[in-house]
């Protein structure tokens, strides 16, 4: 069989410039991961990271090579297919004012509420919530100015989560929690994912350890991809 014939995401030989830029962000970027496997992305600022979970989601078109979702071509897949597969929780995460409950099911809309607190609950958000003075029904501020950093991340992740998507992609989610809350939401990821395929894009060494695969990024290259034990 062919290489890379069972794997869930592809990149192969991606190669990619934004407009007006005068050269490319990412050279020749070829790796692929198997439903059930994180994938996680590091290297240092305006390496191509984001650009990589960006891409996924077909924000922009690649110049060179192609990126496959169970051996499609995603240029192949209608945008909104494409998208309702994915969670995606970008960097700045985009709370809005209303509840907290609102916040976690949006795109949801006719999510229960125990969906919501499972959600919660896989993102270790729901203890917090229960502290808040009207729990679930607790208003959140614009961009969720009424919260700490590491809130804003665990409701954008729990945002995620509630879609039961096939892919995840985190985008530097985990960056405001704190070690113990980091590891715990990765293990809750780990039992509630399954089949779903994770690409994280991370600065922390903890925060990436035990990903199936890890890929290095420098200068819009793979400089190393492995295990951690191998890197
Ligand atoms: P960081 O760790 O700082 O988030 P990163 O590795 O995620 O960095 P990217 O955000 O992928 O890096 O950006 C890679 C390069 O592409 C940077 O030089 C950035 O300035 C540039 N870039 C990012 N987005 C755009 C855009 N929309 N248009 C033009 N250039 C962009």
């Amino acid at each position: 069989p062919e290489k890379g014939e069972n794997a869930h995401l592809q990149f192969e030989h991606v190669t990619f410039q934004y407009p007006n830029a005068e050269e490319p962000i990412l050279s020749d970027i070829t790796f692929q991961s198997k439903a059930g496997e994180i994938t996680a992305i590091i290297g240092g600022t305006g390496s191509g990271k984001s650009t990589i979970a960006n891409l996924i989601l077909r924000f922009f078109e690649v110049q060179g090579g192609c990126i496959k979702i169970d051996g499609v071509d995603i240029r192949k897949l209608p945008q909104k297919v494409l998208r309702n597969k994915v969670g995606y929780v970008p960097q700045k995460n985009f709370l809005f004012s209303g509840t907290v409950a609102e916040n976690i099911r949006y795109g949801m809309e006719d999510a229960t509420q125990a969906q919501i607190e499972h959600a919660a609950q896989v993102a270790q958000a729901h203890y917090f919530i229960m502290g808040l003075d009207q729990q679930y029904e607790s208003y959140v501020a614009q961009g969720g100015n009424n919260l700490s950093g590491g809130q804003k991340q665990r409701l954008a992740i729990a945002r995620a989560i509630i879609r039961k998507p096939e892919f995840y992609i985190f985008d530097d989610s985990f960056s405001a929690l704190d070690f113990k809350t980091d590891a715990k939401l990765r293990q809750a990821l780990r039992n509630e994912i399954k089949n779903a395929t994770v690409v994280m894009v991370a600065q922390r060494i903890n925060t990436i350890m035990d990903a199936d695969q890890i890929i290095v990024l420098e200068d819009g290259k793979i400089a190393g991809i492995g295990k951690h034990k191998e890197l």
